[in-house]
């Protein structure tokens, strides 16, 4: 078993390849040797369930692990009932796309504690409401789909990495989708250092056992940021941080098997190819 790698949505170059349906994205990664798509909704479900489950036959067929982006309107923090609602249906709506594309995963973003919020109370809500969002997974028959919270790039943002890590708690169905591009952003340049990612995944194997370090669910990007955090995804051609080859490095050293989605801007399946070169570098492995 090793690390698998792969883009988040569907690059340029696919597009300029002539193609335009994601059901032709597994074909198009497992010509270029790359296992794992995450598939985005982040603004909002669209696909319908013929074309969800074609992406799930092809992904089967070129061994492609798929994980689905949730929507950004997804706010577990809100206080506002009618947000709250659409946040389960949107949660609902993501895993039947999930159930019919064979996703093993869903990626959601915890959302913001509101102006001048206080972060704490931001957190206890998304807690409660997150509560009710399991129960109706369980409901329905959908729990198929391990639920990521993701850590986040702006400071307005809940999703830091002891957030992320309390909702993981909450349940053995919930799992970091840890994005280090964000936690750069977020920390005005750190993730810079070997030392530095090691440290998170430590601090994930203490919190919630070996496996969940082991199998970690990654995003990674070259990310412009501010003093609010994130300002923009770049390309691996662009002089942002952080850099992949001490997380590679980390993750070969200790044989972690993490699925690692690049979300360059326009180029994360070539950027996604560059660290799994470095990475069969580092195992001196071809696979
Ligand atoms: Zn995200």
């Amino acid at each position: 078993m090793f690390a698998q790698f792969g883009p988040a949505g569907n690059p340029d170059a696919f597009y300029e390849a002539g193609h335009k349906a994601s059901a032709d994205m597994p074909e198009w990664l497992g010509g270029l040797s790359l296992k794992a798509y995450e598939y985005q909704c982040s603004r909002g479900v669209h696909v319908g369930q013929a074309t969800a489950e074609r992406v799930g036959e092809q992904a089967a067929c070129y061994d492609v692990k798929i994980s689905i982006h949730a929507p950004y309107f997804i706010s577990l923090a809100t206080e506002d009932e009618t947000i709250a609602a659409n946040t389960l249906k949107h949660f609902q709506r993501s895993l039947e796309v999930a159930k019919w594309m064979g996703a093993d995963r869903l990626v959601f973003h915890i959302g913001g504690p509101g102006k001048g919020g206080d972060r704490r109370q931001a957190m206890e809500r998304s807690k409660r409401l997150f509560a009710q969002v399991l129960e109706q997974a369980e409901c329905l028959g959908l729990t198929g789909p391990l639920l990521l919270p993701e850590t986040m790039g702006k400071q307005n943002q809940l999703g830091s990495v002891d957030e992320v890590l309390e909702l993981c708690k909450l349940s053995d169905r919930v799992r970091p989708a840890v994005d280090f591009g964000h936690l750069h952003a977020v920390t005005g340049g750190q993730y810079t250092t070997s030392q530095e990612f090691a440290a998170v995944f430590d601090k994930i194997a203490e919190t919630l056992g070996a496996g969940a370090a082991q199998n970690l669910h990654i995003h990674f990007s070259r990310i412009e940021f501010t003093k609010a955090g994130e300002r923009r995804h770049w390309t691996f051609a662009d002089p942002y941080g952080p850099p992949h080859e001490p997380l590679l490095a980390v993750i070969a050293e200790r044989g972690y098997t993490p699925r690692i989605i690049c979300e360059s801007a326009g180029t994360q399946a070539q950027d996604a190819i560059t660290m799994q070169d470095f990475y069969k570098g580092l195992l001196k492995k071809d696979f």
